[in-house]
């Protein structure tokens, strides 16, 4: 072949999207019975936290620290280099970030809620209020805990299941813009917007949503901050769907979003390609030497952050990789296939699928199980218990309470199936899709769980659950 013809072969010419990496190391996962699953089932008290990773076949519970390293990020962490003050590797680390994002001051922590917690009990207090699209929950617990107040101000139709806006993360700029109005000056230190939207579905938000959040904060003289723990499958949704945009690279578009912004709190162990890690940037010196002062209370020199030299360097690369438009088409679309299949199947979904995960409308496929009896809970344990596959629960278990016994359900019952990066292949994907088939066709068999054990804050993790 020559290069000429082998060139056109590459992408253009033919329909599938493949896997673009080979397997180099391989990680043994095991087949366990019926017999032996609902054991185990009844052992964890139905709790998917509860089991171990040595009894699941395909884990999906969440698609944070699950990354498949490169051969060239495993190579960069041989270069790591440890030294206590100003190492090598941080330096290689700040060179990646301030590329990436342009912010002038980089800090290392050990993952995003790290990030979070020095930002926001350094620039919020008591009185003071958080806009942003939908807060993660580690995000809002942070701002709570700063004795500040965190609201959501997604679109409307980010909150509805069904609706196919392709931009579903974006900010509501009227409920952004009466807020600012209403405040205090000062009241506001400062807006996020989540790219993409993890709590609203993994729904991303415009280059216009963007630049017309960042005018409005400007205007108000607000800071404007990134949750960039997803900002590469943001930039490739809005190459795929905002006009202007498709002759632009996925690294072009990331550096416009960053540099709409004054700084940004990121998980590395997302889109950061890597198992652990995470950074604050900013703008700002004088906030930057106040959260540098903090950090080395509780997370490190201002070199380190609490990682090691190759966890920086695995950053680095990892940072660079994620940029590669092969590997987002591919990651993108296995998403879209997975959902595609499961709609076809008859699963109500929400849609459009979202970046990193598929979610299952559990109370709208179990109309028998009533919410207070856990029908995403339901679901779980028997995509669990047929296939081997563990899925999250994000309905009544994670967002209900229990108030004096009784049960307040929450809004939605979804189950979530994310996506690791790069640890699953296509077969695996459509072993799980015939496992959700099967679980389909006994839908109206499946039981709802009653709690037996709880605890008083995120319950989710520890609840222990019996059969109805
Ligand atoms: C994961 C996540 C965080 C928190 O990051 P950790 O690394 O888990 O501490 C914050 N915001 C969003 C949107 C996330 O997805």
């Amino acid at each position: 072949m020559t290069p000429a013809s082998a060139q056109r072969y590459t992408s253009s010419m033919f329909r599938t999207i493949i896997e673009p990496f080979k397997i180099k190391v391989v990680e043994p996962i095991r087949m366990t019975t019926p017999e032996e699953r609902q054991a185990i089932l009844k052992h964890a008290h139905y709790n998917m936290f509860n089991i171990r990773a040595k009894d699941i076949l395909i884990d999906l519970l969440t698609d944070s620290g699950t990354s498949a390293m490169s051969s060239e990020q495993w190579a960069a962490m041989m270069r790591g280099d440890n030294a206590y003050a100003g190492s090598n590797s941080f330096y290689r680390f700040e060179a990646a970030v301030k590329d990436l994002t342009g912010y002038v001051h980089i800090i290392p922590t050990h993952q995003g809620r790290a990030a979070e917690r020095i930002l926001f009990s350094t620039v919020c207090g008591k009185g003071q209020i958080v806009p942003n699209n939908t807060h993660f929950d580690t995000t809002r617990a942070n701002i709570e805990a700063a004795g500040a107040e965190a609201v959501d101000l997604v679109i409307p139709e980010g909150k509805q299941p069904q609706s196919r806006h392709p931009f579903k993360g974006n900010m509501d700029l009227n409920r952004l813009e009466a807020l600012l109005k209403d405040a205090k000056p000062g009241q506001v230190p400062l807006c996020m917007l989540t790219v993409t939207n993890n709590s609203g579905g993994g729904q991303p938000v415009s280059m216009e949503n963007l630049r017309q959040t960042s005018a409005l904060c400007r205007r108000y003289g607000v800071p404007f901050f990134l949750d960039a723990c997803r900002f590469a499958e943001n930039a490739y949704f809005i190459k795929l769907r905002e006009s202007g945009y498709q002759n632009k690279s996925a690294a072009d578009i990331a550096h416009e979003m960053f540099r709409l912004s004054d700084g940004c709190t990121m998980s590395a162990k997302k889109d950061g390609l890597v198992n652990i890690g995470g950074f604050l940037g900013m703008n700002d010196g004088d906030w930057a030497q106040r959260c540098r002062n903090l950090l080395v209370l509780t997370e490190g020199f201002p070199t380190y952050g609490g990682l090691a030299g190759r966890d920086l360097d695995a950053i680095a690369q990892g940072l660079k990789e994620v940029l590669e438009e092969d590997y987002l088409k591919y990651r993108l679309r296995s998403v879209e296939y997975l959902a595609e299949r499961l709609d076809k199947i008859g699963y109500p979904i929400v849609q459009p699928p979202g970046g990193h995960a598929v979610y299952i409308d559990a109370r709208a496929l179990l109309p028998h199980i009533p919410p207070i009896q856990f029908p995403a809970q339901s679901l779980c344990s028997a995509i669990y218990e047929h296939g081997g596959i563990r899925t999250g629960e994000i309905g009544n278990a994670m967002f209900g309470r229990n108030v004096k016994g009784k049960e307040i359900p929450s809004d939605m019952d979804l189950v979530r199936i994310a996506i690791p990066r790069r640890a699953y292949t296509q077969s695996h994907i459509d072993y799980v899709v015939e496992v959700a088939e099967h679980v389909h066709k006994l839908r109206e068999t499946l039981r709802g769980f009653r709690v037996i054990r709880q605890a008083s804050v995120l319950r989710h993790f520890t609840i222990e659950f019996e059969p109805v």
